[in-house]
């Protein structure tokens, strides 16, 4: 057997990361509406690993038509009898409870320790491991606590999301100005994250440098972002077969040599 995903339950585990779900990329959103008919029906897990939203400004913004597009979508490969896993990013780490019922899927702390095809692997989104941009690391410390999120929920929705537009504007400038070294993951936090889990395999997201880098027996896996319309263009997935061997797959579904 050469060719993949053809059969139900074919694959073991699908993963996708980065795709900044939006209204205005109808593009993007056809890619991922695709990739959950064409692949993710075929899979028997679903891992979401972070900013599949560009951003989520809370629970009581689920019947936004267009989240309902996303939550329906979801919902219907759930009941197909795909599990879906979901870690937050740091643009969707708002996303509560309600929201994983009404889509069907279920919410992981990070690092998550998967067991798939008899393969151990380390999931996480990779934005906590950007340790060297001590300004994010001291916001991101901030909205992660219980109490923060608490009050920024309390205030009204369209505040909400004034504030997160005005967020993601200064976050744009600044991007600009930062060095690459400092917007990728440092060597030593994930040497902890492998470290703290005794995993060998890890798989993340967030820093939109697609790769496979594999050092001291140890394999990190990172996912692209989704810009179906760029070129050439990005996006794409990692994909777990029931044997437990791991490919990368563009948006086209070729595989990407390791
Ligand atoms: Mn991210």
């Amino acid at each position: 057997m050469t060719t993949h995903n053809t059969r139900a339950g074919q694959t073991g585990a699908l993963f996708i990361s980065d795709l900044h779900l939006q209204a205005g990329h109808p593009a993007t959103t056809a890619a991922f509406f695709r990739f959950l008919e064409e692949q993710a029906r075929h899979t028997q897990q679903l891992y979401l690993l972070g900013d599949l939203f560009e951003y989520w400004a809370g629970d009581d913004d689920l019947q936004d038509p267009y989240h309902q597009q996303i939550i329906t979508a979801l919902r219907a490969l759930s009941d197909a009898g795909v599990t879906i896993y979901w870690i937050a990013g740091n643009r969707d780490f708002l996303v509560g409870a309600e929201f994983a019922q009404a889509a069907g899927v279920t919410l992981l702390a990070e690092p998550h320790v998967a067991t798939i095809a008899g393969q151990r692997v380390v999931l996480l989104h990779g934005d906590a491991q950007c340790t060297e941009d001590t300004q994010y690391m001291a916001f991101r410390a901030m909205v992660r606590q219980p109490a923060w999120q608490q009050q920024f929920l309390a205030t009204p929705l369209a505040r909400r999301k004034a504030i997160i537009a005005g967020m993601r504007e200064s976050s744009r400038k600044d991007q600009g100005a930062k060095s690459y070294e400092i917007m990728d993951v440092t060597p030593a936090a994930i040497a902890a994250v492998f470290a703290d889990t005794s995993c060998d395999v890890m798989i993340h997201g967030h820093t939109h440098r697609p790769a496979l880098h594999s050092a001291h027996g140890q394999r990190r896996y990172v996912l692209p972002d989704w810009e179906p319309e760029a070129s050439p263009p990005r996006g794409g997935w990692i994909a777990i077969s029931l044997d437990g061997v791991i490919t990368r797959h563009r948006l086209d579904g070729t595989q990407v040599s390791d």
